[in-house]
This record gives C-alpha cells, sequence and structure tokens, in this order.
C-alpha cells in the first residue's frame, strides 16, 4: 500500500493504492483536522491514564476496605467469644442461685419443723412444716435451652418472694413461741413440775395401797420415790420454806409454800438443809433421801397439795418436760 501526500490550499489528500492494481481509495482532510489529531491522541492517552489511576485507587481502596473489614471482623469475633464466655458464666451463676434458693428453702423447712416441735411443747399448734431436700444426684446430660434458663429465672423470682414470705411467717411464729416459752417458762418454774430427786422410779403410788406397816387399806397422800441414802432433794418449785422438822410418822421433813395456793411436802430425809423462811429457786437442794419417821427403806415421800389438801403429784411432774431425765433438767436448771 502506498501513500500519496500533495498540498491543497490548506488540505491534505491523501491517496491509497493498492499493490494488487485495484481501485485506488482517497482521503481528503483539512490541515487544521491534520494538527487535531494529535491533540486528540494525546486528550485520549491523557483520559485512559485518568481512568487506569482512578481504577487503581478504587482498587486501593477496595483493599483498604477489605483489610478493615478483616480487622473488624477479628474483634467483632473477639468481642462476641467474650460475650458468649459472659453469658455462660451469668447461666453458671443462675443455677447455682437457683440451688442456694432450694438450700435455703429446705434450710427453712428444718427451721419450720423446730418451731412447730416449740410450739406443740408449749401447747400452741403451728401449721406443720414442708418437706423437700432431696440427697443424691445424678442423670444424662443435656444443654440447658434458652427457654429452660427463662423458665428458671421465672422459678426464681417465685422462690425468692416465697422465701421471702416464709422467712417473715417463720420469724413472727418464732416471736410468739418465744413468748410462750418465757411464760410456760416461768409458770413450770412456779408450780411443783420439778421432779424432786435423782431416782425416778415410784415405789408407791398416791392414792389407795395396802398399808406397808398395817397390812389393810390405807390412803398414801403422796409418791413414794425409791432413791439412795444420802442422794440430794430438791425443790420442786420457786417458793418460801414454811416448816421444817421431824416427827415419828414424816421422819424429817420440810413444807415449801408456792403461788396459787400450792405446798409441796418431803418426809423421810436424813438430813434438812433449809430453815423456815428460806426463799428458794426450783431445783435447789433442801435436803438428802433417808428412811427417818414410818419408813422401811431408803426413800422420798412427795406430795403436793392443793389449798392444804394432798393430791397425786404425778400430773404436775409430767407437765415438765416428759422423758427427760432428772439430771438433764438439774443441769438445765444450774445454767440458768
Ligand atoms: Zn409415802
Amino acid at each position: 500500500m502506498k501513500k500519496k501526500r500533495r498540498f491543497s490550499g490548506g488540505r491534505f489528500t491523501f491517496l491509497v493504492l493498492p499493490d494488487d492494481g485495484g481501485p485506488s481509495v482517497r482521503f481528503r482532510a483539512s490541515t487544521l483536522l491534520l494538527a487535531a489529531i494529535p491533540i486528540l491522541i494525546l486528550a485520549l492517552a491523557a483520559t485512559a491514564s485518568t481512568l487506569y489511576l482512578l481504577q487503581e485507587r478504587s482498587e486501593w481502596k477496595m483493599d483498604r476496605l477489605h483489610q478493615q473489614i478483616a480487622l473488624s471482623s477479628g474483634s467483632y469475633k473477639s468481642e462476641i467469644a467474650f460475650k458468649d464466655a459472659s453469658i455462660r458464666q451469668l447461666q453458671k451463676q443462675m443455677v447455682e442461685f437457683a440451688q442456694q434458693a432450694e438450700d435455703v428453702q429446705s434450710r427453712l423447712d428444718q427451721l419450720d419443723k423446730l418451731a412447730s416441735a416449740m410450739q406443740s411443747f408449749v401447747g400452741f399448734d403451728a401449721p406443720g412444716g414442708k418437706t423437700n431436700a432431696e440427697d443424691g444426684v445424678g442423670g444424662e446430660l443435656f444443654a440447658a435451652t434458652d427457654n429452660d434458663y427463662r423458665q428458671l429465672i421465672d422459678g426464681m423470682d417465685e422462690k425468692y418472694a416465697s422465701l421471702d414470705a416464709r422467712i417473715g411467717e417463720l420469724k413472727e411464729a418464732l416471736t410468739r413461741t418465744h413468748t410462750e416459752v418465757q411464760k410456760k417458762k416461768q409458770q413450770l418454774r412456779t408450780t411443783p413440775t420439778f421432779w424432786p430427786t435423782y431416782s425416778q422410779r415410784i415405789s408407791s403410788p398416791f392414792g389407795v395401797r395396802i398399808d406397808p406397816f398395817t397390812s389393810n387399806p390405807a390412803k398414801h397422800t403422796g409418791i413414794d420415790i425409791a432413791g439412795s441414802f444420802g442422794d440430794p432433794v430438791f425443790a420442786a418449785a420457786d417458793g418460801t420454806v414454811a416448816e421444817t422438822g421431824f416427827n415419828s410418822a414424816r421422819g424429817n421433813y420440810v413444807l415449801i409454800r408456792h403461788k396459787q395456793g400450792l405446798s409441796t411436802k418431803y418426809m423421810h430425809l436424813s438430813s434438812i438443809s433449809v430453815t423456815a423462811g428460806d426463799v428458794l429457786k426450783q431445783g435447789d437442794d433442801i435436803g438428802l433421801i433417808g428412811s427417818t419417821g414410818r419408813s422401811t427403806g431408803p426413800h422420798l415421800h412427795f406430795e403436793v397439795l392443793e389449798h392444804d389438801v394432798p393430791v397425786d403429784p404425778k400430773p404436775y411432774l409430767n407437765m415438765a418436760m416428759k422423758g427427760m431425765p432428772t439430771d438433764v433438767q438439774v443441769l438445765e436448771k444450774r445454767q440458768d
């Protein structure tokens, strides 16, 4: 291909002659157009390089964004891991709190029972204690679900509310019991309820019996408690010594006056350690067991009198702590 150029008044004509002798092709262009071509080329090059730079920049920005996303996703991951750990810790604590509430409830049950026992001891009834507290644990392992935890929270709310109410009730019941116990204690102290010696073996009851001397029926005005020579004899209630002395029937004897027209007599003593006018506390020593007077062996003849009329002492003695041995009563008395 040949290119021919000729000048023609500010215009150029380009002639293209094919080598194989085919028809020629002619192009005409003004000098202005020719001058514009390099400018156009330069403009194109500038546009291309600008586009290239822009693309480079946006790629760099994308890379940066990717890096930033990777960084933040890493920090989110560690934050989520930390929160997961915190949630697990809270769930564990929640379960522990629920178990503690169970423990407190079972202790309250025991306190309830104790309060009921104390209340029936002093003579008034209270609602019976509830039971729970199961021993022994085990079973299959299942992961707790969110629903389980929600139920646990709901249950805990109820449990703590009921614990609060029960503590209030128990406090009230115990305060009432304490007052009753104090009253009962005072009442027991001023009535002849204290077993008057160590031995609790009654060798002869109150009432009509065959007299050991005459072998005929006769009224026995007290109870005989078989004991050993020298065993201590105790005042059966708070009171004042009204009389002490000796006669052939009673032997060495003591008479004590108590409140509400009550008095007690102690006979056949080997020795007496009080004198008329002494003010005594329940359980104070008044003498020793002997066999003086009308007696076949060492024993204490013990009488309870209501306005000077002898009555069976057993109901009075039974008012005291049932089944509690005398030495425990003595110990309690001495700890007061
Ligand atoms: Zn007797």
